[in-house]
């Protein structure tokens, strides 16, 4: 398959989101930018559009996907008793990078929600997402627009790596803002539980409902209890190479760095090092970058995945990364960075 690439980096091109809009009603599959990650987009009330989805990912079929909504109104349609913290939510933090988990209607294909009875909504503010969103006809279904298992695509050339040939369309909007995926928030449990973290942070969601939990499977040490969200089970974003988190105090953190990376190039092992602005001259040997400085903790939200990529297109053996415990978005970064790791951390 042809892929059409649209480039909307100067602004919105209205005749191209029409043509997208068309591309999605008939079926066919348009990855596009939003504020927290490139989506793969088709249309969420048609499953065969969702199949061709999980097909270009290559994701596994329980792995449901989030519905994009560009209205509040349309939120009636594809959901059953919405509860009041609903609109609580999306009075505050919506259009945003907040997914909420709610009763599904008989609307929704059980194909778009992996065969659950529930469903994920978000309403993006990205401007692209919203016309598309609009010119579809109001739902988009959209995972992150990654091969499954590799880090989520923040910028239109990671989509063209993992997506091109496969999907009808691919729509500039250059880098994401956040570069994190959203929060999810469950609303069908009693206490309304967090459970994948991200830009919008426990705090700021007990700040509008009160009591708010964070799902026992994303903190618990022990691996049988399972998240909720069945897609946070998977092993995900990994580079190709072996990546460690080495915790601690900074010093601390940057001898044993230092040292593991030595230790790798005696054995005729090329190593990298994933540090920050403030890091990068501490470190002496390897290949070392920096994900972001510590002063603005969204810039290492923004490069995370991208830096993760990057090391894919060289030949390092064995990544040792800082850890960053950040105070709004750390629990995001470091959510996604220890499935990276595929929980290999060393404690100084
Ligand atoms: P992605 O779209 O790639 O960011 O992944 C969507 C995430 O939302 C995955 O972790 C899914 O498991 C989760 N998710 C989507 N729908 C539901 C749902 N109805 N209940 C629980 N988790 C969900
Ligand atoms: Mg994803």
């Amino acid at each position: 398959m042809d892929t059409i690439y649209e480039d909307m980096r100067d602004g919105l091109d209205l005749d191209a989101i029409r043509r997208g809009g068309e591309i999605l009603k008939k079926g066919g599959l348009v990855a596009f930018p939003t504020e927290t990650v490139y989506g793969l987009g088709g249309n969420a009330l048609d499953a065969e559009a969702s199949a061709k989805i999980y097909a270009a990912k290559g994701r596994p079929s329980d792995n449901p996907l989030i519905v994009h909504i560009a209205d509040w109104d349309a939120i009636e349609a594809i959901t059953e008793g919405l509860p009041p913290a609903a609109k609580l939510l999306a009075d505050a933090f919506w259009p945003g990078p907040l997914t909420m988990i709610l009763n599904k209607s008989e609307l929704v294909p059980r194909a778009t929600t992996g065969g659950l009875a529930t469903v994920a909504i978000r309403m993006p503010s990205h401007p692209i997402a919203r016309a598309l969103i609009r010119a579809a006809g109001g739902y988009i279904a959209a995972p992150s627009a990654n091969t499954s298992g590799r880090p989520s695509t923040t910028r239109a050339s990671h989509v063209v790596e993992d997506l091109s040939g496969k999907i009808d369309m691919i729509i500039d909007g250059g880098d994401a803002d956040i570069g994190l995926e959203s929060t999810i928030i469950d609303l069908t449990e009693e206490v309304p539980t967090v459970l994948r973290p991200g830009y919008i942070s426990l705090e700021m969601l007990r700040g509008v409902l009160g009591s708010v939990e964070l799902d026992r499977g994303l903190i618990a040490a022990d691996s049988k209890i399972r998240p909720k969200a069945p897609g946070m089970k998977y092993r995900h974003y990994a580079p190709k190479a072996e990546l460690i988190i080495v915790e601690g105090p900074a010093e601390r953190v940057r001898e044993k760095i230092n040292s593991l990376v030595h230790e790798q190039l005696a054995r005729g092992r090329k190593a990298g090092v994933i540090g920050t602005d403030e890091s990068l001259l501490y470190y002496k040997e390897g290949d070392v970058r920096s994900v972001g400085t510590r002063e603005d903790e969204i810039t290492i939200a923004q490069h995370l995945f991208g830096l993760l990529r990057e090391f894919d297109e060289s030949d390092i053996a064995v990544i040792y990364s800082e850890s960053f415990e950040t105070p709004q978005m750390g629990q995001a970064i470091m959510n996604r960075l220890i499935k990276a790791a595929g929980h290999q951390i060393i404690q100084v």
